[in-house]
């Protein structure tokens, strides 16, 4: 049976060391704040967003929340991006995505000043990832290192799988493996032989968003598995892309969710907001 890694407790270790290093930061006069920037009425962004305003109020971040309806036009958020990135009171800015169909995600996300991305999105940030340069992670991704680096094991020399090549996990997930000297495979829907391709994992990363895609049987039995799908079925229950159940009796570790990779999204991005005042200083 594989040893539960737990992603939450991870990440209330991340917030208290957080929180202590933003008490030390505003006794020198800096003030972390977070901008977070939402459109529309999805509800799964509403209680995203809402975690993380309540998670800034504990760990002592100043945020403040833009909320626009579905009418709002492009150069209305490039008006408030612009604003949000001359605020002193504002050191990080996130735009919840998805944005709605009308508005361009790339551009708006672009306009946000690199130093003030703490979702790590923008082409700089990106490309800093890319060349190995300091810059801001996106969160996810490096929720998911530290969720590895956890079970202790090397990632050196392993073979990696990415299963999932968006701009927002799967491919960031890469870059950070490879720069820690896995051996990294990428997946994607025109991949062949799935199955055959995740067997050979030593550290496997799913993120796709299908329910318990994912099967034991597609495991290298001792793998490490980490899971960032968040699917909500018909019944209510949030589940992740792996199978847990029958995954749970061949990796040698494994997150659950909820519990896992969620919690640390957040933790990583309290930790880029802090980051972020203290480079503006
Ligand atoms: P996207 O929809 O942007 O990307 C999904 C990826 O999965 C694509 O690259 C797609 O391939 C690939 N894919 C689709 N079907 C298959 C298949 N049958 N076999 C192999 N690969 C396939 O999703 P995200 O990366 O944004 O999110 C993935 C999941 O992670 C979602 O469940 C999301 O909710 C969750 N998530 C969780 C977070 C957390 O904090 N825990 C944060 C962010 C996301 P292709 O490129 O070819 O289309």
């Amino acid at each position: 049976m594989a040893k539960i890694i737990d992603g939450k407790a991870l990440a209330m270790r991340i917030r208290e060391t957080v929180k202590k290093r933003v008490a030390e930061a505003k006794a020198m006069g800096i003030v972390p704040g977070l901008a977070v920037v939402l459109v529309g009425d999805d509800p799964a962004s509403r209680v995203y967003v809402n975690t993380k305003k309540k998670t800034c109020h504990e760990l002592g971040i100043y945020s403040e929340e833009h909320t626009y309806d579905n009418s709002v036009t492009q150069k209305e958020l490039l008006e408030k991006i612009a604003q949000l990135n001359a605020d002193p009171k504002i050191s990080g800015i996130l735009v919840q995505l998805p944005l709605p169909k009308h508005l361009n995600a790339d551009q708006i996300i672009e306009a946000i000043d690199p130093r003030k991305d703490v979702d790590g999105f923008h082409p700089v940030n990106v490309g800093k990832l890319v060349l190995g340069l300091p810059g801001f992670l996106p969160c996810t991704p490096a929720g998911v290192m530290e969720l590895i680096h956890e079970t202790g094991t090397t990632i050196a020399g392993k073979e990696c799988v990415v299963v999932g090549r968006s701009n927002i996990v799967g491919k960031p997930q890469a870059m950070l493996l490879l720069r820690e000297h896995g051996t990294v495979t990428v997946c994607h829907s025109r991949t062949q032989n799935l199955a055959e391709v995740v067997r050979r994992a030593d550290i496997l990363v799913v993120a796709v968003g299908k329910p318990g895609m994912i099967t034991g049987d597609m495991i290298k039995p001792g793998a490490v598995v980490i899971d960032v799908g968040i699917n909500r079925l018909p019944d209510g229950r949030l589940v992740g892309d792996v199978d847990f159940d029958s995954a749970v009796k061949v990796a040698s570790a494994i997150t659950p969710v909820p519990g896992g990779v969620g919690p640390m999204t957040i933790a990583m991005l309290m930790h880029n907001t802090l980051e972020a005042a203290r480079n503006l200083v």
